[in-house]
């Protein structure tokens, strides 16, 4: 296959992982015998230090144009004083809404070997491998009307949904669940929001075209305690944009590093995928950087854009590889055995050919 995928590199730590993950990229379309076409383009502090504005124009026709796009970070300290729109993170928020992305999915999985790397008791952990399926342009965030009274004495949002919202969003998570294992848990306070008493009616709608998915509905309070209590009963956690935002945070939270973290945000166009952590300034530039957030955004983007679940799949099994015989950056690793952000992505490079299955010819 032919594809064109833009990498945008950003800032701190960003150039340094998609660095690691171009890598990666470059090696399954060496494997599987695909063209990728890896571009880039300046995007958030880079953009700025460049004269540009955090989101160039070229930027977003190149991202417009792609089948995909790979973000690294954006986040500059050089810039915090900056007014809102002249700061790098403001990119961010224009891509998203330039490119239509409605679906943010955020797996959170507990690597062999790292069952102690996060706040939970090992034996809670052992066997977590959710992805929560959050809303991302809809609900309390962009609901209108919003405001502050004149004096400051009360202010208003709004939670509003459309079926069509409800309906393509739980259409991703049912379809997601179809390449996993067959669980949607919808999460909702239909006990008490209209709202969310419209999401769940349209949910059981949408579930009625997949008889093969299992679904049942919680409310997001029972749910934020479920996740710290049993979090391997989830599979695909459905959620509109507010509760999705937290839950993912606390399912990322539960499973220990940010530096493993991947997403995918997906709409109509091309999806963007990006690692969950941000730039990092504290250690940028020094080849420490976890970069396996980013290789698992590049094997989100291979699965979600591309559909080529195998070459995904084979990305993950390189992690795997890598995780579980010890090869780490130093987040997850002493500091006498930890390895460089450069040497844990060459060991995934390397490994997805050796320990897959042979190439077709
Ligand atoms: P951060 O995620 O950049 O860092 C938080 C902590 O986690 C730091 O101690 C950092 O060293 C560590 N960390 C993060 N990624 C790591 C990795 N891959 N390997 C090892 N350690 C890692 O969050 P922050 O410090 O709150 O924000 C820094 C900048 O990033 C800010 O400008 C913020 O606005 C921006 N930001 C951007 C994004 C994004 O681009 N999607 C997301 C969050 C924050």
């Amino acid at each position: 296959m032919r594809a064109s995928i833009l990498l945008l590199p950003g800032d701190g730590i960003g150039p340094e992982v998609v660095t690691a993950a171009r890598g990666v990229l470059d090696v399954v379309a060496a494997h599987y015998r695909h063209e990728f076409v890896l571009s880039e383009a300046p995007i958030g502090g880079a953009a700025l230090r460049a004269g540009l504005d955090a989101l160039p124009a070229a930027t977003l026709k190149a991202a417009q144009a792609a089948d995909a796009v790979l973000l690294g970070a954006v986040g500059d300290p050089a810039f915090d004083r900056e007014p809102a729109h002249r700061r790098p993170e403001a990119a961010l928020l224009a891509i998203r809404r330039e490119l239509g992305l409605y679906a943010n999915l955020r797996p959170a999985t507990v690597w062999p070997g790292l069952e102690s790397a996060g706040p939970l008791k090992p034996e809670i952990l052992a066997g977590t491998d959710m992805l929560v399926v959050r809303e991302l342009t809809g609900g309390l965030y962009y609901g209108e009307p919003r405001g502050t009274a004149a004096d400051g004495s009360e202010a208003h949002n709004t939670m509003r949904y459309s079926r069509h919202e409800v309906e393509r969003i739980a259409r991703v998570a049912f379809d997601a669940a179809r390449g996993r294992k067959k669980h949607v848990t919808s999460v909702d306070k239909a006990n008490v929001l209209e709202v969310s008493r419209l999401w769940r009616a349209v949910v059981n709608e949408v579930a009625r075209d997949y008889p093969d998915v299992m679904l049942d509905h919680q409310y997001v309070d029972a749910c934020a305690m479920k996740i710290a209590l049993a979090p391997s009963s989830f599979d695909v956690i459905l959620a509109e944009n507010m509760f999705g935002d937290i839950l993912s945070d606390e399912a990322g939270a539960v499973v220990g590093s940010l530096g493993l973290l991947p997403s995918a945000s997906l709409g109509d166009g091309p999806g963007l995928f990006e690692p969950v952590h941000g730039s990092a300034p504290d250690i940028a530039g020094r080849d420490i950087a976890n970069p396996v957030g980013a290789i698992l955004s590049a094997a989100m983007l291979l699965r979600h854009a591309l559909k080529l679940e195998e070459e995904a799949a084979s990305v993950e099994r390189a992690v795997t590889a890598a995780l579980s015989s010890g090869i780490r950056t130093r987040d997850l690793s002493s500091a006498a055995t930890a390895h460089s952000c450069s040497a844990v992505a060459r060991e995934i490079a390397n490994s997805i050919a050796a320990i897959n299955r042979p190439a077709l010819t």
